[in-house]
């Protein structure tokens, strides 16, 4: 297999799809899926095992993981709310389960009625279920701080209090915490301050990726401050599908595109083949027509002699 520096997480089944009011149809999914992984992409987030009542759009999560798994060498993350949801990825055979935990408790009880303290006893239920697998078929387990660095009913989400819940995560059974900007509210500076202060106090190795949004054109540049920090995941979507309720012509995700133009571009080897990438865009636009999909490169084309030699990452 081909050196992989950085791994680019797909989450635009996931979080571009649960964004939009459209429900796509399972057969655009399974094929932007099939797509992508054929394009090199090493990870991606197929969907959420959430009540599918609130969630119409991710209803078919459990028949997409069983397609994925029959994709050689892709790993299939998905996203469960809590424990029942955890129970349903198990069974559908995830190789990745991440729960959201809201570091702004205000935004936690909103959206999923939960206090800090119900969301890790979650945590540790779902751990119990992981860890009742057998050996070799239990799925890595992750939480992820959302709202890590700003929140839009709370404002300001104090650096202790992720500190704190990362820590607390950790001891209910995830093997590891990401950070999320689920509201577009970090920047670089930001970025460098809170992982640093989540390495200092979970270790370096229990916080690997990070998930940002585009949604004040600050993207890019929080996740060229990732990397300067050691993150080796980088969640995106393609096409930046999803946009933001809040900040119409904004982004959703950081675009795919752009993010591994970025890596590949910086010596830093992704796995995938941008042209073919360029392509699965080209499926997706076709497969939902009139859901506005952003990105720079697909409009500025590569470089001129992009398939020269790049420096190799140190
Ligand atoms: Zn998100």
């Amino acid at each position: 297999m081909a050196r992989i520096d950085i791994t680019v997480s797909e989450v635009g089944p996931r979080d571009g799809l649960q964004s939009i009011d459209r429900v796509v149809d399972l057969e655009t999914k399974k094929a932007w899926i099939a797509a992508e992984a054929a394009a090199g992409v090493p990870e991606i987030e197929v969907g959420s095992f959430v009540n599918y009542k609130l969630l119409p759009q991710m209803a078919d999560t459990a028949e997409l993981v069983a397609f994925a798994c029959g994709i050689d060498g892709l790993t299939i993350a998905a996203l469960v709310p809590n424990a029942r949801g955890a129970e349903a990825a198990l069974a559908a055979g995830a190789h990745k389960i991440s729960i959201p935990v809201s570091a702004s408790e205000t935004h936690s009880l909103k959206n999923v009625r939960r206090t800090h303290a119900q969301m890790i006893e979650e945590v540790r239920a779902i751990r119990a279920l992981v860890d009742a697998k057998p050996e070799g078929e239990r799925p890595y387990f992750e939480a992820g701080i959302a709202t890590a660095f700003g929140c839009t009913i709370e404002g300001h989400v104090p650096l202790d209090t992720v500190t704190r819940l990362a820590e607390e995560l950790i001891a209910a059974g995830a093997e590891e915490v990401g950070l999320s900007d689920t509201t577009g509210y970090a920047n670089p500076r930001m970025i460098r301050d809170r992982i640093r202060a989540v390495h200092r106090t979970v270790g370096a190795d229990k916080l690997t990726g990070v998930h940002l949004h585009n949604t004040r054109g600050l993207g890019l540049a929080n996740a060229a401050a990732a990397l300067e920090e050691g993150i080796t995941t980088l969640d995106s979507s393609l096409g930046g599908l999803g946009g933001c309720p809040f900040a119409p012509g904004a982004s959703g995700n950081i675009v795919t595109e752009d993010l591994v133009f970025m890596l590949e571009a910086m010596g830093l080897k992704t796995g995938i083949d941008l042209d073919h990438l360029m392509q699965v865009r080209e499926l997706l636009m076709a497969g939902i027509p009139d859901e506005p999909i952003y990105g720079f490169l697909p409009d500025a084309g590569l470089p001129l002699g992009w398939s020269d030699e790049r420096p190799d990452a140190a």
